[in-house]
C-alpha cells in the first residue's frame, strides 16, 4: 500500500500508479475537489463517469460543519459521501490563513473564526492530524503555515520553520493514532472508515514562496526527517507569476527523489496542467473545473469559451467536438447557453461535468504521450498549446 510505480518517463514527465487502500491512480492524476464532502453538482456516479479516479475533501469544511465526529458516526467520509475510491483531505491549513476570520498564528497552532457560525476555534498539528485520521481518507496532509505568495524572504522563511516544525508533530501525532488503532484501543466514535486494515499515509507539504534557497533547504530537510510515500508542493498559485512557479518547479525537479509522487497543490488550469507535468509534477487539485463550470466557462481545446455568449444562441455543436462527456454527446451549445441565461441547475451541472472531464481528458492525453518515450510529451505539449493558445473561440 501507498506504493508507486512509475511506468514510463518523457523528459521530466513520469506516468505510473499510485496505489492506496482505495485502490490504483493512474498519474498524473488531477483531483476534482469535494471541498464540503461533495464536488459541487456532481455525484460520485458523474464522477466515476467522467473517470475521476480520486477526490480531494477540505478538512476545515468538514470540521466546523457538519464535524468529524458526525461524518465518523456516518461511517467515515468514504461512505458518507458514497466515495469509494481514494481520497486525500487537505490540512486546513490553506483554508485557515486564508478563507476564515484567522485570528492568531503561534508555534502552537492558528486561531480562526468559523465562516458558519463566527465561533473561535483552534487548529493545532495535532488536531489537524487528528480531523483527518477521523475522517478517514487514503491520504492526510501535513498541517502547514501558508505564507502569501508574494511574501518577503523573512516572511517565507518564518512559515517554512514553522511548517516543519508542524510536520514533525503531525507525523508524531499520526503513528501514535496508527499505533492506537492497531492496538485495537481506538474509541469507537474515532474507527476510520470502514476499510478492513485501515491505513492513513502523511504527506509533508514544501513551503519556502517563490526564494529558491528557502525551497532547497525545505526539501532538504523534509527527506532528512523522515521517508515519506509522497511529497505536496504548496505555496504556488497564490497570485505569483506563472514564470516564478515554472521557475520553482524546475529548480526543485532534480532534486526530488524520482520514487516519491509529487503533488502540486491548487493547480489545475490547462495550461499550468500541462507545464506542471512537463517538469515531473504528478498529482493536481483545483475547484477551476467546478467554479468555472458554473459561471458559465467551458475549456476546450481552442481554449475557454463562455457559453453566455450570444453568438451560441443557435449553434447546434457541442461545447467541445473532442469530447465523449454526457454533456458533450447529448446537448447543443445553444441549450447549455439557454440553461445559463435561464438560470436553469442543470446548466451548472453539465459544465461542470465537461471541465472536470476536459481536464481527466488532459491528463489520459499527456500519459499516453509519456509512454510514447523520449520527446513524444514535448512535441504533444507544444501541439496542444498552439491550438489552446489560439485567438478567436474565447
Ligand atoms: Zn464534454
Amino acid at each position: 500500500m501507498f506504493d508507486f510505480q512509475i511506468a514510463a518517463t518523457s523528459g521530466a514527465a513520469r506516468t505510473g500508479t499510485l496505489t492506496l487502500p482505495h485502490g490504483p491512480v493512474e498519474t498524473p492524476v488531477f483531483m476534482p475537489v469535494g471541498t464540503q464532502g461533495t464536488v459541487r453538482a456532481l455525484s460520485p456516479a458523474d464522477l466515476k463517469a467522467v473517470g475521476a479516479a480520486m477526490v480531494l475533501a477540505n478538512t476545515y469544511h468538514l470540521h466546523v460543519r457538519p464535524g468529524e465526529e458526525v461524518v465518523a458516526q456516518l461511517g467515515g467520509l468514504h461512505r458518507f459521501m458514497a466515495w469509494d475510491r481514494p481520497l486525500l483531505t487537505d490540512s486546513g491549513g490553506f483554508q485557515v490563513f486564508s478563507l476564515a476570520g484567522f485570528r492568531r498564528v503561534d508555534d502552537d497552532g492558528v486561531e480562526f473564526q468559523s465562516h458558519v457560525d463566527g465561533g473561535r476555534r483552534t487548529l493545532t498539528p495535532e488536531r489537524a492530524t487528528e480531523i483527518q485520521w477521523t475522517l478517514g481518507a487514503d491520504i492526510a496532509m501535513a498541517f502547514d503555515h501558508v505564507a502569501p505568495g508574494a511574501a518577503d524572504e523573512a516572511t517565507s522563511r518564518d512559515a517554512l520553520e514553522r511548517t516543519l516544525r508542524w510536520l514533525e508533530r503531525c507525523a508524531r501525532k499520526l503513528g501514535e493514532l496508527m499505533e492506537r488503532w492497531n492496538d485495537g484501543q481506538t474509541g469507537r466514535s474515532f474507527q476510520p472508515s470502514n476499510v478492513p486494515s485501515f491505513r492513513q499515509t502523511l504527506w509533508p507539504i514544501l513551503q519556502g514562496g517563490t526564494h529558491p534557497n528557502l525551497r532547497i533547504e525545505g526539501l532538504r530537510r523534509i527527506l532528512e526527517m523522515g521517508s515519506w510515500t509522497g511529497l505536496a508542493v504548496g505555496g504556488l498559485s497564490v497570485g505569483e507569476p506563472k514564470a516564478k512557479m515554472y521557475e520553482v518547479l524546475e529548480l526543485l525537479e532534480p532534486r526530488l527523489p524520482r520514487p516519491l509522487p509529487r503533488y502540486l497543490m491548487g493547480v489545475g488550469f490547462p495550461e499550468d496542467l500541462v507545464a506542471a507535468v512537463e517538469r515531473g509534477v504528478d498529482l493536481f487539485d483545483c475547484v477551476a473545473p467546478t467554479r468555472n463550470g458554473r459561471n458559465g466557462s467551458a475549456f476546450t481545446p481552442e481554449g475557454p469559451l463562455n457559453i453566455r455568449n450570444a453568438g451560441f444562441r443557435t449553434d447546434k455543436g457541442p461545447v467541445d467536438p473532442t469530447c465523449d462527456c454526457e454533456t458533450c454527446i447529448t446537448y447543443s451549445r445553444g441549450y447549455l447557453r439557454h440553461l445559463f441565461v435561464a438560470e436553469e441547475l442543470l446548466g451548472l451541472r453539465l459544465l461542470s461535468l465537461h471541465n472536470v472531464r476536459y481536464l481527466i481528458r488532459l491528463a489520459e492525453q499527456m500519459r499516453a504521450a509519456i509512454r510514447k518515450g523520449e520527446g513524444a510529451l514535448a512535441a504533444w505539449a507544444d501541439d496542444w498549446r498552439r491550438r489552446y493558445t489560439q485567438p478567436g473561440i474565447a
